[in-house]
């Protein structure tokens, strides 16, 4: 088959409304300068065939500017598009100053903002930039690749003044104003392109030095007309100094992201590239020159002279009209759009043809291979599959719809009902596991005959209390081998037994002074010993409180002495327990807070259901996952910074700990988000998402140390709900807290696809965390 060159393309064609439906496109190179400080001689722009760039204005006029932003805007609204990218780019960005690139990010936010999500960019060889310049940079949320090809005799190789002095110390001055904590935000990584004349583990080593939270490397521009060099004629240079860092880059747990090597991996198990260099996927890119032209992508210009031209404009074009051009149109088309030998190639999924530029011949245009075929198919062969082949528990307890309606965010009624069901499940087999130890300890074993009878009498009461969030975590204890603890299954009976209003005879445990019944609430008791006997009747207990019968109900207000009810809210006419009684609830890396006074209780009260009030009402998707699986608030200790605490547990199903806030709305977020790390573990109870048994870790942008794949994946989840709730609220600083969240969120989202640890399911699960963030308006 063959399809347009842009060879073919008519450059001075006039504007022609599209005749077939368009593939919109998200990406937009703006060609903020023409010229360039440096004068690298791999350079496309400058030193490649195409030099087209003589004849364009210096620095993009403010005009074109705005009418950029409208096209895109215009683009974006026509298309519903949840996100487009705009990238400053040039010759040098940065050459505009700091006063043009804050009228520029300034007018592509305001005209481009209230359309879609705008994600800024800018490619900068960094030799220019300051502090001021960082100041806009991080003003207007534009995150910025700095060009580095390694060290000082690698990156001095090309990347030279125009004499001959070297660029490194500047652009090590960039970089180390981009790690500061006040730029961090703006840093995007580093680009690097690969020269086999560099030995790649120092390259490696150095960029790594240079703590960028991403790279990315890139295959020197060439074609058929034009090959790379090949020393000594060798078949695949590049995948060998490619696949050298590979192998150190795995070995080292993959300690930064990699695009081109993590597109890899996620080729390998049918996910999209983050590159245009590998895969399948859409091209949906269009550069704006500085003069307003649209042209293709600009690294056609090693190519031939013109080859990225479209005869298209902003002032009299919109992006529709570029977008089928066939030249753009072409780069979209997938397999369709390739040479017969790259459609009949095995590896054609992953491989995508390589770079469209790449491909160019005299004569058959872009109808041909990548020159860098047997790298790019080397590359493949050994880069491992992405997602792990380990036998896993899949979602048979949960089917992959309720799965996939979990992994959206929020879950339907009937979803978090069987995560509820899920848990009850786990926390019934947990102690039905210990009955046979249970039998060898006298309070726990009547505590069981007690169980199994109310269980036939009363069900309900035993849900009841074996659905209190820390029993599993007694059960858990109990497990693993805490056997001095079995006795509390006496208390756990007697609290059922008191929900059922049963009869019932037996003694429980006391400790530290007190018997304390799940549910319930303690009583201090004056028995000298490590038991107290109970009498159980009519819904009401009595126990031998400081040498008399203390008759407890505890359904009634009236409070005997030494008795300490649990504290109860009751958002929505359901109870929430607040629970500062229940030794098992320290189960968190945070101090509990012991028990509260009546006046602090009735402000935790006010403050959980005034929370709950505004969840239903503001953010009404999450409020399912609240009233079906919230059982208890732990207040926690203030923290001594007065920064914000609070924490799930999966030994803890149900209950969330949070520290004192200052209102209502602050702990609103906090539930929501501890609800979400509940429901994830319920998932994580019947599922597996990940390899357990893959050591490797994650770098997350919300802390500074890598976090265990799981902990990644809470975070992650957690994180999608908190940005939701920023995305709805209106607050001054709303926009950019929902910005830090939702930026949080897609790059550990990436980061775990990319990993190869994810299950089948995870990746699943994860690639649809990814689809309700590109849904948002
Ligand atoms: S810094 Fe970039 S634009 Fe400038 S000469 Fe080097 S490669 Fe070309
Ligand atoms: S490996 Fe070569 S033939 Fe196969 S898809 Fe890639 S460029 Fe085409």
């Amino acid at each position: 088959m063959s399809h347009p060159s842009a060879q073919q393309s008519d450059p001075t064609a006039p504007h022609f409304a599209p005749a077939t439906p368009v593939t919109p496109l998200s990406q937009f190179v703006l060609k903020l300068t023409s010229r360039c400080d440096l004068a690298c001689d791999h350079c496309y722009v400058y030193e490649h065939p195409d030099q087209s760039w003589q004849r364009q204005p210096r620095v993009m006029a403010p005009t074109t500017v705005e009418a950029a932003a409208l096209r895109i805007a215009e683009h974006a609204a026509a298309h519903r598009l949840a996100l487009v990218r705009v990238i400053l780019h040039g010759g040098e960005p940065l050459l505009a100053g700091a006063d043009r690139l804050d009228a520029t990010a300034g007018t592509l936010r305001r005209v481009i903002g209230p359309v879609t999500r705008l994600d800024l960019r800018m490619q900068s060889n960094g030799v220019l930039l300051t502090q001021a310049i960082c100041d806009v940079l991080v003003a207007h949320d534009v995150k910025v690749g700095i060009s580095l090809d390694g060290g000082r005799a690698a990156n001095d190789r090309h990347r030279r003044y125009a004499n001959g002095a070297s660029s490194h110390d500047r652009v090590l001055r960039a970089l180390s104003l981009l790690r500061r904590p006040a730029n961090r935000a703006s840093y995007a990584g580093i680009l690097c392109t690969v020269d086999l004349a560099n030995d790649p583990i120092q390259v490696y080593e150095a960029l790594l030095a240079e703590e960028p939270p991403r790279i990315d490397f890139l295959l020197p521009h060439a074609n058929w007309d034009r090959p790379p060099h090949r020393p000594d004629g060798a078949a695949t240079p590049y995948a060998d100094w490619l696949l050298a860092i590979y192998r150190r880059w795995s070995a080292d747990g993959r300690p930064v992201p990699i695009r081109l090597l993590e597109s890899l991996l996620a080729t390998a198990a049918g996910g999209a590239t983050g590159t245009e260099a590998v895969g399948l996927g859409p091209a949906d890119l269009v550069v704006i020159e500085t003069d307003g032209t649209f042209e293709q992508v600009d690294s056609l210009k090693s190519a031939f002279h013109g080859a990225a031209a479209t005869g298209l404009d902003i002032f009299r074009h919109r992006v529709d009209d570029a977008a089928v051009h066939p030249g753009i149109a072409v780069r979209q088309s997938g397999l369709a759009g390739l040479c017969a030998t790259c459609q009949a190639c095995p590896v054609v999924r992953r491989c995508g043809g390589g770079l469209f530029p790449h491909r160019y011949q005299s004569g058959s245009g872009f109808d041909n291979p990548s020159v860098y075929c047997t790298d790019l198919a080397e590359l493949v062969r050994s880069t491992a599959a992405p997602h792990r082949q380990v036998p896993a528990r899949r979602a048979d307890v949960l089917s992959p719809a309720v799965l996939d309606d979990l992994g959206a965010g929020q879950g339907s009624a009937e979803s978090l009902r069987q995560l509820a069901s899920v848990h009850a499940g786990v926390v019934r087999a947990l102690v039905v596991a210990l009955s046979p130890a249970a039998a060898g300890d006298p309070l726990a074993a009547d505590g069981w005959d007690l169980l199994v009878e109310l269980d036939l009498a009363a069900p309900g009461a035993v849900r009841a209390v074996l659905g209190h969030p820390f029993v599993r975590h007694w059960a858990q204890r109990c497990r693993a081998g805490a056997a001095d603890e079995l006795p509390h299954l006496a208390s756990i009976a007697a609290a059922a037994a008191v929900h059922a209003g049963a009869d019932a005879e037996l003694a429980v445990p006391v400790r530290d002074g007190a018997i304390h019944l799940p549910t319930l609430g303690a009583i201090a008791v004056s028995a000298a010993g490590d038991q107290a006997r109970l009498s159980i009747s009519d819904g009401a207990f009595e126990v031998q409180v400081a040498g008399r019968r203390v008759r407890v109900r505890p359904d009634l207000p009236e409070k005997p002495d030494g008795w300490q009810p649990v504290w109860q809210a009751c958002p929505a006419g359901r109870p929430v327990l607040l629970e500062d009684t229940d030794p098992y609830r320290d189960c968190y890396d945070l101090p509990v807070e012991s028990r509260l006074g009546a006046a602090v209780a009735a402000r935790w009260r006010a403050q959980v259901e005034e929370a709950v009030s505004w969840i239903d009402t503001e953010a009404a998707g999450y409020a399912g996952g609240i009233h079906t699986l919230l059982r208890a608030v732990v207040p926690l200790r203030p923290d001594p910074t007065g920064r914000s605490r609070s924490a799930a547990a999966r030994c803890a199903f149900g209950a969330v700990a949070i520290a004192p806030v200052a209102d209502a709305e602050a702990l609103a977020v906090l539930l929501v988000h501890e609800v979400q790390h509940l429901k994830l573990d319920a998932v994580l109870d019947v599922c597996d998402l990940f390899d357990r048994a893959d050591p490797r870790t994650v770098r997350v942008p919300w802390r500074a140390d890598p976090r265990p794949v799981e902990g990644a994946l809470h975070g992650v989840y957690a994180h999608l709900a908190v940005a939701d709730l920023w995305r709805r609220r209106s607050a001054p600083a709303a926009a950019g807290h929902f910005r830090r969240y939702r930026d949080w969120t897609a790059g550990a989202a990436e980061e775990l696809l990319g990993l190869g640890v994810l299950t089948e399911d995870g990746q699943r699960f994860v690639q649809r965390i990814r689809a309700t963030m590109d849904g948002w308006p």
